[in-house]
């Protein structure tokens, strides 16, 4: 594996940035972790595969990464390639006569939601104030409890690296689960199109905002994190869980159960990694000591 084989294959490549030991904090909502080897931002479809095909000549491995909102990096960062979508994958279009946006994978969440309640268009409301861009919420099926990502999907564009093209999965050629999908996690996630239903503003409106609301009211919105860190176990409240083995407040370094929502590990200013992961390894003993349950993460680790 090699980072300067990989920056000299692609020095001069158009629609790539790349750069090297590029610390993730920057581009994680937990604002930790340490540098990626080499960071690429590919703007077009074609540079892309371009990225993927030097990669994978070179030996060197890669992820994807949205907006970093569901990721803790570890300290010592990792040692492969951050590949995210760039200024072609955040483009969308809306079709009011079908009542369906086609949505970069690059797009943020945030103005896709926007753009919904904006024409009119309902079924949205559910996403709102879910950090991160369309390509991670499909992937994470990301939701509430009510309501996830997946169930307006009508079709998903990928490309699979391993078969060296373009795929299509209809809504029913996937499994939505409870913050996972059967998407292959080697194929990237280009564009997807939602099926929304016309709608009366002033009601997306008021769902929108007492969902904010909520939010505001019961998350721990000004400290950086990951939102949620584990899934609820089937029929459990893992928040709940938390706060009953005494746990809200319990710190190590900088990294915090939060006061405010059990489920929540906020890094409370100069938490490391390895703060938080260790945070998370007491939560998760101490909670299989009092119900006998695994917990399982819902965060997604790098570098670990
Ligand atoms: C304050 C806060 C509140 C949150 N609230 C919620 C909530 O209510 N519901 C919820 O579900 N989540 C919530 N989250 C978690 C997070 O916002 C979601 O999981 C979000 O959908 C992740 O999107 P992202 O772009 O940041 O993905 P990232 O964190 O960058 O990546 C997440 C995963 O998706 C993969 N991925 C990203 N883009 C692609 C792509 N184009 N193709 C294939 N794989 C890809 C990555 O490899 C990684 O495995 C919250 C997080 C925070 C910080």
């Amino acid at each position: 594996m090699s980072s300067f084989n990989v920056i000299m294959a692609l020095s001069g490549a158009s629609d790539i940035d790349v750069v090297e030991a590029e610390p993730l904090r920057r581009h994680t909502t937990y604002r930790l972790g340490g540098p990626a080897a080499l960071y690429l931002t590919c703007h077009s479809y074609h540079a892309l595969r371009r990225a993927l095909e030097v990669l994978d000549r070179e030996g060197m491995e890669w992820v994807i990464l949205g907006k970093g909102s569901n990721l803790l990096v570890a300290d010592a960062g990792y040692a492969g390639a951050v590949i995210t979508l760039g200024r072609e994958f955040s483009r969308f279009v809306t079709d009011p006569d079908t009542c369906t946006i086609s949505a970069g994978a690059g797009a943020l969440l945030s103005r896709v939601v926007n753009e919904a309640y904006s024409r009119g268009l309902t079924g949205l409301e559910f996403a709102v104030g879910v950090p991160g861009t369309l390509g991670g919420a499909v992937s994470m099926n990301a939701g509430t409890r009510e309501a996830w990502i997946g169930s307006v999907v009508e079709e998903i564009r990928v490309f699979s690296p391993a078969e060296g093209r373009l795929k299509r999965y209809g809504y029913e050629d996937v499994s939505w689960g409870y913050r996972t999908t059967s998407i292959p996690r080697n194929e990237i996630i280009l564009e997807a199109k939602l099926r929304l239903a016309p709608g009366d503003k002033g009601e997306i409106n008021a769902l929108m905002e007492k969902s904010l609301a909520r939010r505001r009211r019961t998350q721990p919105l000004g400290k950086p994190s990951c939102g949620s860190v584990f899934r609820n176990p089937d029929g459990m409240h893992v928040g709940k869980m938390i706060e009953e083995c005494g746990l809200k407040g319990f710190s190590i370094g900088g990294a915090q159960v939060s006061p405010v929502h059990a489920n929540f590990i906020v890094n409370t200013g100069g938490a490391t990694a390895e703060d938080v992961a260790r945070v998370i390894q007491h939560v998760y003993a101490t909670v299989r000591e009092a119900y006998g349950v695994e917990l399982q993460p819902e965060v997604k680790f790098l570098g670990f």
